[in-house]
C-alpha cells in the first residue's frame, strides 16, 4: 500500500457531487462527514464529534439498493443534492475500500491500535501475539500501545519495550491515568481510521475518553461473547480526534480466532521474521520441518507461537474444505478452546444451499462483507 493510512487523498469536489466520510450508519441514514464545506455556504450545526466539519444525514440512493451496494462506517462516499439548510443530502456512490473489518464492519480502517496494559491485568504474550497477527493479516498499520504504565518501574516498561521491540513493534508507552504519552497517541493517529483492540481491563474505554475530551463515549463493558468474536456492536461510530485522525468507538476486532489468516502466508504476518522468508530452501516453505528452512534455523521468541497458530489454521481449513453436509447430524463450531462438535438441530425445515454454506463460512471468517451483513441481517430477525 502506497498511502497506508486508509484515507483517500481529498479530493474536495467529485465530479459527480461532494466526497466525504460516513461516520456513523443509524437504519437508513448515513452521517457523512464532507471533506470540506464549499464557500458560500452555512450548515446551522458542525458537531464536535465531526471534527466540526459539515456533517450531512444522507440516504442511499435507490440505484445503490438496486445493485445491492452496501455502504458502511470508514466509507468513502460521493453525495450529491445537499440540503444545506435541513443538513440533508443523498450517497450515489461509494469509492472502493482500501479495507475492510467485520464485526462490526467498517471500512478503509488504516491502522490497529493495539492496547495491553503492563500490569492489573499482568500482559499475556500469547492472547497479544494473536492480535497483533490478525491486525497484521488484515494489513493494518499496527501500533502496540502500553498501558498503565503508572503501575510498573521504569525497569519493567523499558524490558517490554526491548522485547516488543524484538517482536518488530515500537510501542507507546501510555497511561490513560496520568496522561503519559496521549499526545504520541493522538500524533500516530493523524490523518488515519483507528480501532483499538485488546482484552478487557486494558484500558480501551479510559484511553477512548482521554484521547477525545469533547465527546460522552457509549462505552460498553466488553462482554465474553465480544472475546470471542461473535456479537459485536453493531452500531459502530467514527470520531474526530483533535489531530485530525478518526477513531472508532469500538474495538474494531477481538477475534481471538485469527480469522483472517491463512497457513501460507502466516509467516509474513510476524514482522520479526519476514526478512528470514525470502532465504528458505522452498518458495513454498511451510517453516515446520522442512530442510533449509531460514526462519527457523532463527532464534527468535515467537517461533512458538507461529507453530501453534499455524497448527489452529491449518486444522481449520481442513475443516473449512470439508464442509458438513447439510444434513450432518452435528455441526462445528470454533470457540476459544478450539473446535467442538454439537448436535444439530431438526434440519427438516432448514435446506441450505451450497452457496450459502460457502457464504456463511465466509461471512464468520470475514473474508466477504456481502455474507457478512446477509448474515447479520438474519441474526436481526432470529
Ligand atoms: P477496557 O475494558 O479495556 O475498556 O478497560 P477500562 O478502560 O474499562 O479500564 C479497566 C480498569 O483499568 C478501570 O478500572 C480503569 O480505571 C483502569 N485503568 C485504565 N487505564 C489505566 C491507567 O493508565 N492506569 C491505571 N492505574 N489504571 C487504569
Ligand atoms: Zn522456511
Amino acid at each position: 500500500m502506497s498511502d497506508c493510512s486508509g484515507l483517500h487523498p481529498a479530493a474536495d469536489l467529485d465530479p459527480r457531487g461532494y466526497l466525504g466520510t460516513v461516520r456513523a450508519v443509524q437504519a437508513n441514514y448515513y452521517r457523512v462527514v464532507l471533506d470540506t464545506l464549499p464557500e458560500n455556504v452555512a450548515l446551522a450545526v458542525l458537531p464536535p464529534q465531526s471534527g466540526e466539519r459539515p456533517e450531512l444525514l444522507c440516504v442511499r440512493r435507490s440505484r445503490l439498493k438496486k445493485t445491492g451496494q452496501q455502504v458502511i462506517t470508514g466509507d468513502r462516499v460521493v453525495v450529491v443534492e445537499p440540503d444545506w439548510s435541513s443538513g440533508r443530502a443523498a450517497i450515489v456512490d461509494v469509492l472502493p475500500r482500501r479495507t475492510w473489518l467485520p464485526r462490526p464492519a467498517i471500512a478503509n480502517v488504516g491502522q490497529a491500535l493495539i492496547v495491553c496494559a503492563l500490569a492489573e491485568p499482568e500482559p499475556d504474550p500469547l492472547h497479544l501475539s494473536r492480535l497483533l497477527v490478525q491486525a497484521e493479516a488484515c494489513e493494518l498499520v499496527v501500533q502496540i500501545c502500553l498501558n498503565k504504565s503508572d503501575l510498573v518501574s521504569a525497569a519493567r516498561v523499558n524490558s517490554w519495550r526491548a522485547r516488543l521491540k524484538s517482536w518488530g513493534y515500537e510501542p507507546l508507552v501510555l497511561s490513560a491515568e496520568t496522561g503519559r504519552g496521549l499526545d504520541e497517541l493522538q500524533a500516530v493517529c493523524r490523518d488515519r481510521i483507528s480501532v483499538m483492540a485488546g482484552g478487557s481491563g486494558m484500558g480501551k474505554s479510559s484511553l477512548l475518553n482521554a484521547l477525545l475530551p469533547d465527546v460522552s463515549l457509549r462505552t460498553q463493558p466488553v462482554s465474553g461473547r465480544l472475546q470471542h468474536g461473535r456479537h459485536t456492536t453493531r452500531h459502530v461510530e467514527l470520531f474526530a480526534m483533535p489531530s485530525g485522525g478518526w477513531l472508532a468507538d469500538t474495538p474494531g476486532f477481538n477475534q481471538v480466532e485469527l480469522l483472517r489468516c491463512r497457513s501460507e502466508g502466516l509467516a509474513r504476518c510476524f514482522p520479526e521474521a519476514r526478512s528470514y522468508i525470502a532465504h528458505c530452501q522452498f518458495p513454498n516453505c511451510r517453516h515446520q520441518q522442512e530442510p533449509g528452512c531460514e526462519v527457523r534455523a532463527h532464534d527468535w521468541e515467537r517461533f512458538d507461537h507461529y507453530l501453534s497458530f499455524y497448527a489452529e489454521i491449518s486444522a481449520r481449513e481442513a475443516a473449512e474444505r470439508d464442509l458438513p453436509a447439510p444434513d450432518a447430524a452435528v455441526k462445528y463450531k470454533t470457540t476459544r478452546d478450539g473446535r467442538t462438535a454439537e448436535p444439530r438441530l431438526d434440519s427438516r425445515y432448514r435446506r441450505q444451499s451450497r452457496r450459502s454454506r460457502r457464504q456463511s463460512v465466509q461471512a464468520y471468517r470475514g473474508d466477504d462483507l456481502e455474507a457478512l451483513l446477509q448474515a447479520e441481517q438474519a441474526e436481526d430477525w432470529s
